[in-house]
């Protein structure tokens, strides 16, 4: 299902090296990727926004996970030393196999770009394109300025400001806005799901959030559970961190604690959300998990006014 289909419209109407395709955290930038690409290599016949058929060996390559001309770069964690805070990037050996000492990379971009494309285009989809070093932005400079076989550069990023200049005057901008509420709407009844208005208000437009439906309505059941027993008492506020320690999702449980206690006072709020941070700092700073979570439940509650 296309969601944005006008920017897939636009991308093959481009006929230049680099788009940077820039919109807020999950709000469907990587999609928007996947389906340029598609369409890019489609050899069926395309829909009506330009869209890949789905049904020739390039689509069903891609639909698999196994597309030889697509290759997705995205930043690792790294830690600089012992547990100092884990900070995102993308190095230089993304680029160039022999720069990447640790073989973090199986597939690099600079030998990927050397050979020819199997169906259309060969495409290098660059996620967290803020995370780029300037080693390895700098590496693919050239590659940018005069791709091999025509090759195109998808770069993501929440904020243009936030990646490098040299990426950024190369590229042409696409921005992927978030949806408005009723097509969340019928996308989710579309894909055979209900259109809670719970889960739509969550989603504000984004549309990556259909892309992890059991992570998101887990995350919401587990922070609306935690919400009601932070009430209860000292020991059942406990309980109910334990629980959430082991189904803890870095990706979705932060937002949907914040979903859940949105309507509170502005200060209640602004407590918790203090709270919440102190949780995230200290699981990246690998404290104890359980105490950590444990002190949260804690924190949480006095921000409440319930302990
Ligand atoms: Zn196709």
């Amino acid at each position: 299902m296309i969601l944005h289909a006008s920017l897939i419209e636009q991308a093959d109407a481009f006929s230049g090296n680099a788009l940077l395709l820039t919109g807020p955290a999950r709000v469907g930038k990587l999609a928007v990727a996947w389906a340029i690409a598609a369409a890019q290599n489609c050899q069926g016949a395309r829909g009506m926004d330009g869209e890949a058929c789905g049904v020739c060996r390039s689509c069903l390559a891609l639909a698999a996970g196994a597309h030889p001309d697509v290759l997705l770069v995205e930043p690792r964690a790294t830690t600089a030393t012992g547990k100092a805070a884990r900070r995102k990037l993308i190095p230089i050996g993304a680029v160039l196999r022999e720069r990447d000492k640790t073989r973090e990379y199986e597939t690099h971009i600079y030998e990927f770009l050397e050979v020819r494309p199997s169906f259309a285009r060969r495409v290098v989809i660059v996620g967290g394109a803020e995370h780029l070093g300037p080693e390895a932005a700098n590496a693919l400079l050239k590659l940018v300025e005069e791709p091999p076989h025509r090759a195109l550069f998808l770069f993501l990023a929440e904020d243009r400001r936030s990646v490098l200049p040299t990426i950024v005057s190369r590229s042409a901008r696409l921005g992927v806005a978030p949806l408005p509420d009723h097509t969340i709407e019928s996308a989710l009844i579309r894909s055979g799901h209900e259109a809670d208005a719970e889960l739509v208000a969550f989603a504000a437009g984004r549309a990556g959030v259909l892309a992890d439906l059991d992570g998101v309505r887990g995350a919401l059941e587990d922070a609306r559970e935690l919400d009601n027993s932070l009430g209860v008492g000292l020991l059942s506020a406990l309980e109910a961190a334990e629980r959430l320690e082991k189904r803890f999702d870095p990706a979705w449980h932060p937002e949907a604690l914040r979903f859940t206690w949105r309507q509170r006072p502005a200060h209640e709020r602004a407590r918790a959300d203090t709270a919440l941070d102190a949780l995230q700092s200290a699981l990246e700073a690998y404290a104890s998990p359980s105490l950590s979570f444990q002190v949260f439940a804690l924190n949480v509650r006095e921000a409440f006014g319930l302990s």
